[in-house]
């Protein structure tokens, strides 16, 4: 029997792995990853990796000793340049062809760039991968001024930890708020939180240059002020990395519908025995009654495991809520479901300690607890409800 090939280096890979071996898979495997580390795990990166309170092995899902002894060939630095699905072989770099019987692409995620002039200068950073993450540490090691440009998630992660460094550090956002899509109240939370640690928001600007000749010195924006900067991080974003499943002619959503590897519920893509977790996947949702193409670490890791018991046999199909969690200066949150809707408060928001729900025809989409811990399983009691949840419900959440 040929291998299966797992191709990944992130949590979906590693978890896929390790279920196919504990589920009692002891055929070949083979996983493929381009970097050179053993598959880990990116929420560190932008958090106490980045501030040097975890160290490398912290990120790792599993120990380089497991995949021995378990006697998964792992080939790191190894990038998948092929996939022929009718003849069910992989070309990879190096390595040549491998043939499989089962395939499951875990392929992640790639950061958008900010075309303008000036991004190529030495001091612009990105925030991706481990070495992304050791480049930037070591820049926010020495002093001077940090510019973050994007007001997402890892744009804020990233300013928390460079105002926990002790750096001067401003985000520019081109929303009227960083995390805008929360919509006014949260958003306004996480806002607070920021500023009362002395961070600078900028909002509604867009970035027109970097500055400097060889290394970053500037940002200028749209309103022709040009911000100091010894460091810059750009999070503006991500882009799925689908080009060997597009390229094998498997079936992918539009770009205008969130893009993706179209899945059905077991994650089989179109194309005989592959497979797909993680963010390239667009997972069909019994409680949404949509597919969802999410980009966070949850995800990554119960897809990753849904995928590997689809393999081995389960018809089961994946019906899991979306979850995720971040860490800024003194503010920790927890979220579940959907963050769409009306947004219905409760508890004490203007402590930054409260449940945000978002609600839409009646019935709650999702919940995010800030600052406030373990109501997560009560709420996705709430978000599966089949009929309307009131408002005073919602509002006494907190007691
Ligand atoms: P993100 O959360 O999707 O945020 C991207 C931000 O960049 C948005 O605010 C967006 O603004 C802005 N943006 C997009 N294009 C821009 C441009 N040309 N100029 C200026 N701003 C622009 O993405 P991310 O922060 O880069 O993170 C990457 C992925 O990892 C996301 O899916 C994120 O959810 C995930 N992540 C999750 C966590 C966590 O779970 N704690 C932490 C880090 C990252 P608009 O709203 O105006 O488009």
């Amino acid at each position: 029997m040929e291998p299966i090939v797992v191709v990944g280096g992130g949590l979906a890979a590693a978890r896929a792995t390790e279920t196919l071996r504990s589920q009692g898979y002891d055929g070949d495997l083979v996983v493929v990853t381009g970097e050179p580390e053993t598959p880990y795990e990116r929420p560190p990166l932008s958090k106490d990796y980045l501030r040097g309170q975890a160290d490398r092995g912290d990120l790792r899902t599993l120990d380089p000793q497991w995949y021995v002894d378990h006697a998964v060939d792992l080939r790191t630095s190894t990038t998948a340049t092929g996939l022929d699905v009718a003849g069910h072989s992989l070309t990879t770099a190096p390595g040549g062809s491998l043939q499989y019987s089962r395939l499951l692409l875990a392929t992640g995620s790639r950061v958008r760039r900010l075309d303008v002039p000036g991004g190529g200068l030495e001091g612009v950073h990105s925030l991706r991968s481990v070495a992304d993450a050791d480049r930037l540490a070591d820049a926010l090691a020495s002093d001077g001024p940090v510019v973050v440009v994007g007001d997402g998630w890892i744009g804020m992660e990233v300013a928390a930890s460079a105002r926990q460094l002790g750096r001067d550090v401003t985000l520019v956002g081109r929303g009227a708020r960083p995390l805008g899509a929360l919509g006014d109240e949260v958003a306004a939370i996480f806002a607070a939180e920021h500023e009362a640690h002395g961070v600078r928001l900028l909002a509604g600007r867009t970035v027109t240059a970097f500055e400097g000749t060889d290394r970053v010195t500037g940002v200028t924006l749209d309103d022709g002020v040009t911000l100091e900067a010894s460091t810059v991080v750009v999070g503006i974003g991500v882009t799925p990395e689908v080009g060997l499943a597009q390229a094998a002619g498997i079936d992918l959503r539009g770009a205008d519908d969130g893009g993706g590897i179209v899945v059905d519920g077991t994650l089989r893509t179109s194309a005989p025995d592959v497979w797909a977790a993680g963010d390239i996947a667009a997972v069909p949702s019994p409680r949404y009654g949509r597919p969802l193409r999410i980009e966070h670490w949850a995800v990554a890791d119960e897809t990753g495991k849904h995928a590997a018991l689809s393999m081995l046999g389960s018809g089961a199909e994946y019906d899991v809520l979306p979850y995720f969690f971040s860490d800024q200066l003194e503010l920790g949150m927890e979220a579940k479901g959907l963050t769409e809707g009306e947004v219905v408060l409760s508890g004490a928001a203007a402590d930054r300690e409260c449940v945000a729900f978002w609600v839409d025809g009646g019935r709650v989409q999702g919940a995010m607890g800030i600052n406030v811990w373990d109501r997560m399983d009560d709420a996705e009691e709430l978000i599966r409800r089949e009929g309307p949840v009131s408002r005073d419900e919602l509002a006494g959440f907190v007691g």
